[in-house]
């Protein structure tokens, strides 16, 4: 351990806060816009209660909001408290990420650049994961205007990243790990069509290529969590009786959330897994 290596955490966890303010308010608007089939870029926001652009300093994550305290400057509609709240979600999530795949200490040059690509793989992922959740919950689906892309990005940045660090093995794991998930859930939204949608099995593949990069550890954790998370849910919601049998409850987020636990904590799960059976 260096003096040096809680600076840099701390510099981290400063970046992806403001990194992550900035990036969650543009998802509020890719999350209001992209089902609609608008464009996120223009026009620039509006209040939809009277339809005056909301200036430069109204539109500060998180601040503008409390200082409104949650009205439109003009009208004073209701401003939903779900703006801020995405924005700093987004943030914290953030800060997690990239304190935690911060570069290890004692990495080479080459090393160092490849993790800072990796991180800023998954911190794509992160806000892609955002704006696929809330419009999931929202509208029941996975625009292929957010997750197609996600596969030549995060193909690029992923062989960027092995470039740099040489760890091919890595990208290999990678593109085993797309087919695997991708191909389960294929077979799954072929097989029961009624449980899972091709938009789940396009976000799958993704998915799979990100975790396998990680490990082996964060794919069965991720695969698993999000089946294991999902499940509990619906049976909690079943117990309730919150919802019928034939309730549609989207898929999506519980891949996602589970996709983050695997990476996360996919790798010491894993392993305590393997020597549980004595492997
Ligand atoms: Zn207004």
């Amino acid at each position: 351990m260096t003096a040096a290596l809680p600076t840099l955490a701390t510099l981290a966890a400063a970046f992806g806060a403001a990194l992550g303010l900035a990036i969650g308010s543009f998802l509020n608007v890719v999350v209001y816009r992209v089902p609609a089939g608008r464009s996120v870029v223009a026009p620039a926001s509006a209040c939809p209660g009277c339809d005056r652009p909301i200036r430069g300093r109204d539109n500060v994550p998180v601040l503008s909001w409390l200082v409104l305290r949650g009205r439109c400057r003009d009208c004073a509609m209701p401003i939903s408290a779900r703006y801020p709240l995405v924005e700093g979600a987004t943030a914290v999530l953030f800060v997690l990420v990239a304190v935690r795949f911060l570069p290890a200490a004692g990495s080479s040059g080459r090393e160092v650049t490849g993790a800072v690509l990796l991180l800023v793989a998954l911190l794509v992922l992160m806000a892609c994961s955002v704006a696929l959740a809330l419009i999931d919950l929202d509208t029941h689906t996975l625009p292929n205007r957010i997750v197609l892309p996600l596969y030549p990005v995060l193909a690029v940045m992923l062989t960027a990243s092995s470039a740099s660090s040489g760890d091919w093995a890595a990208l290999v794991r990678g593109a085993v790990g797309l087919v695997v998930l991708g191909g389960t859930y294929l077979a799954l939204a072929v097989a029961v069509p009624r449980g899972m949608g091709f938009g789940d099995v396009k976000l799958a593949g993704a998915l799979g290529l990100v975790l396998a990069y990680l490990g082996w550890g964060p794919l069965a954790v991720g695969a698993f969590g999000a089946f294991l998370l999902g499940g509990t849910f619906g049976i909690v919601l079943l117990l309730v009786r919150r919802a019928g049998r034939s309730t549609g409850i989207p898929f999506g987020p519980w891949m996602l959330l589970g996709a983050w636990v695997g990476a996360f904590a996919g790798a010491p799960v894993w392993d305590a897994y393997l020597r549980l059976l004595g492997l």
